[in-house]
C-alpha cells in the first residue's frame, strides 16, 4: 500500500524536548549514579541524545524485547531477545523507551526489572500515546505526548526502516 510520512515533531523540537527531560532528571537525581537501561532498537537514538545532557555517573545497558512484528498493531506478546549484561541490584535504573503505547511491553518489563532489586526504577520515554493505554503504566519522564497515530523516526521504525530520520513523522496511508 502506498504511504507517505508527514512531519509531526521537527528535528529542533525533538532535541529541545529531550534537553528538557534531561534537566528534570538532573534535578531529581542531583548527580547520583544512574544506570540507563535502553530498550532496543527504538530507544537508542533517544538514549544517545538524552545521555549527552545528563550529569553524574551514567552507565548504560541494553535489553531487547519483541513487541510489534512487521505491522503496526501490538501483538501483546512480550519476549526477551537480549537480556542486560550487568546486574542492576542496588542501582538507580531509568528505562529508556522510544514510545509507550498500550503499555504491554513496559508493564511486563518493569515488573521483571523490579524483581532484580534495583534501588529504584523509573521510566523515561521519548513519546507517549496515552489514548491507547490498556495497562496501568505511567512514564515518569515524557518528552512528547502524541495522538493515536503510527509514528516513525528518531528510533521508531516501520518494517525496520526510518529509524534514522532526525524528526518524528506520521505514516499516512494513501487511499
Ligand atoms: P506497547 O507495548 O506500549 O503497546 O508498545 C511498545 C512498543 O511498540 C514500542 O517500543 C514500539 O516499538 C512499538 N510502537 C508502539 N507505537 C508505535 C508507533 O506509533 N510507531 C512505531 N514505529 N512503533 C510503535
Amino acid at each position: 500500500m502506498a504511504y507517505h510520512i508527514e512531519k509531526l515533531i521537527d528535528e529542533r523540537e525533538v532535541i529541545e524536548g529531550i534537553k528538557k527531560v534531561a534537566e528534570k532528571i538532573n534535578r531529581d537525581y542531583q548527580g547520583k549514579s544512574i544506570r540507563l537501561v535502553c530498550i532496543l532498537k527504538g530507544g537508542v537514538f533517544f538514549l544517545t541524545e538524552l545521555s549527552k545532557y545528563l550529569e553524574g555517573n551514567i552507565t548504560i545497558d541494553f535489553m531487547s524485547v519483541s513487541s510489534y512484528g512487521a505491522g503496526t498493531v501490538s501483538s501483546g506478546i512480550v519476549k526477551i531477545i537480549k537480556d542486560l549484561d550487568e546486574s542492576i541490584e542496588g542501582e538507580n535504573v531509568i528505562v529508556i523507551e522510544d514510545i509507550v503505547d498500550t503499555g504491554n511491553t513496559l508493564s511486563y518489563l518493569l515488573e521483571l526489572l523490579r524483581d532484580r532489586k534495583p534501588a529504584s526504577v523509573k521510566l523515561c520515554t521519548l513519546l507517549d500515546k496515552p489514548s491507547r493505554r490498556t495497562k496501568d503504566i505511567q512514564a515518569d519522564y515524557v518528552a512528547f505526548t502524541i495522538p493515536d497515530k503510527f509514528v516513525v523516526g528518531f528510533g521508531l521504525d516501520y518494517d525496520q526502516c526510518y529509524r534514522n530520520l532526525p524528526y518524528v513523522g506520521v505514516v499516512e496511508f494513501d487511499d
